[in-house]
């Protein structure tokens, strides 16, 4: 089976040679091993990390950052289980709160995360092209409608499944509308930047406190160590801390005493700017140039401009068969990847045949093995279309 489904990070030697240096660094010295597997941290997170990245973000960006405004959780995907369900949901007034996803299509990943039914409510993106078979999604500000319902707005950036960025200009608009309706602006940076800076097209790092930034180091190339960081006004950070207390009564340290030491030189931003962006940018161009050879002019296709994160998303419009059956053609072939129409959480079904032309599918892996799953995926549309 060709894997192109799932979102594990690729294997960059240099980074995990990092890994390997600092890892054997705290076996050696007991006060380090100590805290790496001997105490509870407090439930904000480990808190030599957090200042060293308090440090690190207010020299680079002058954020003026405290402590206090940075949380930790086990991975970004608990952080967010976690703040969907502070700002949306039932509120103690009686009201009920959604989450706005100001451009579908959306990280699978928040679909469920609602303890409240119907949690999200999300919009449809404008499309434009932007080459021969290139489209990119924008936020349709028109149709974006933040109300007294509306308890936070979250977009990726860059986007899963999508590898679209929210351009600069994009994020201020938000910025205001979040401002304007007194509610946070989640940004979820997982791909993005200060890093591990999967990102191929430019964008400004960005924080103050209507943004509740949040980071991850498992795209850097720490899945396993499961570490989220949440970078928000004080009395955010203070009620995450205690949602972490009743969740897991502390949060794991490994991640974070691994990154230590990039963090607290700067190298985290080094490494993330000169190894993991053009490990993934080289993985990108070569899927991009493979997956136009195969499928030439034969039929009508498009990818999203590739801006960021470690997918392409293909768009095959008018295919006789739905992404799903795609996917389930594909499978019986030995090609693994997602159909498109799981990633539109909160987008009401209203007939939009877009949602169900669509596949996510993930080049972090082993290029030979990306190329033969591109080459298949490319020969079985033009099956489909010959059989039409
Ligand atoms: N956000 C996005 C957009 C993701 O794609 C992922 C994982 O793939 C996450 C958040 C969660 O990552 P983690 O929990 O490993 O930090």
């Amino acid at each position: 089976m060709v894997m192109m489904g799932g979102g594990n990070p690729g294997h960059i030697p240099q980074v995990q040679e990092r890994f390997s240096e600092i890892l054997h660094e705290l076996a050696i010295d007991q006060a380090a091993v100590r805290r790496l597997v001997g105490i509870y941290d407090p439930p904000q997170g480990e808190k030599q990390f957090i200042s060293a990245l308090t440090d690190m973000l207010n020299q680079e960006y002058g954020w003026g950052l405290k402590p206090e405004n940075i949380a930790l959780t086990n991975g970004s995907q608990a952080a967010f289980f976690m703040l969907f369900n502070m700002f949306g949901g039932d509120y103690g007034d009686g009201s009920r709160k959604h989450i706005l996803l100001p451009m579908a299509p959306e990280y699978i990943g928040y679909a469920d995360a609602g303890i409240a039914p119907e949690l999200f409510k999300a919009v449809r993106p404008d499309i434009t092209f932007t080459d021969a078979h290139e489209f990119k999604y924008r936020v349709d500000f028109d149709a974006v409608e933040v109300t007294a319902e509306t308890g936070a707005i979250c977009v990726s950036r860059p986007t899963n499944p999508t590898g679209n960025v929210v351009t600069d200009e994009e994020l201020a608009r938000l910025e205001v509308l979040a401002r304007a309706h007194d509610v946070p602006l989640i940004v979820d940076g997982a791909y993005g930047t200060p890093f591990p800076s999967l990102l191929f097209v430019d964008a400004t790092p960005h924080w103050n406190e209507q943004i509740v930034l949040c980071l991850s180091l498992s795209k850097l190339g720490l899945p396993a160590a499961r570490t989220g960081i949440v970078i928000a006004a004080e009395p955010i950070i203070e009620a995450l801390a205690s949602v972490n207390a009743i969740m897991n009564l502390a949060t794991g340290s490994f991640g974070a005493m691994v990154a230590e030491p990039l963090v607290r030189s700067g190298e985290i931003l080094s490494l993330s700017r000169d190894v993991v962006c053009p490990f993934y940018k080289g993985k990108m161009e070569r899927a991009v140039s493979e997956f136009s050879a195969a499928m030439g002019e034969h039929c009508r296709w498009y990818v999203h401009k590739p801006e960021g994160a470690m997918f392409l998303w293909l768009w095959f419009p008018g295919l006789p068969v739905s992404s799903l059956e795609l996917y389930q053609r594909l499978k019986a072939r030995g090609v693994l990847v997602v159909s498109g129409h799981y990633f539109f959480p909160g987008l009401p079904d209203d007939g939009w045949r877009h949602r169900n032309e669509c596949l996510r599918v993930t080049y972090s892996q082993d290029d030979e093995q990306v190329a033969k799953g591109l080459r298949i995926i490319a020969d079985e549309v033009k099956t489909i279309w010959a059989e039409a």
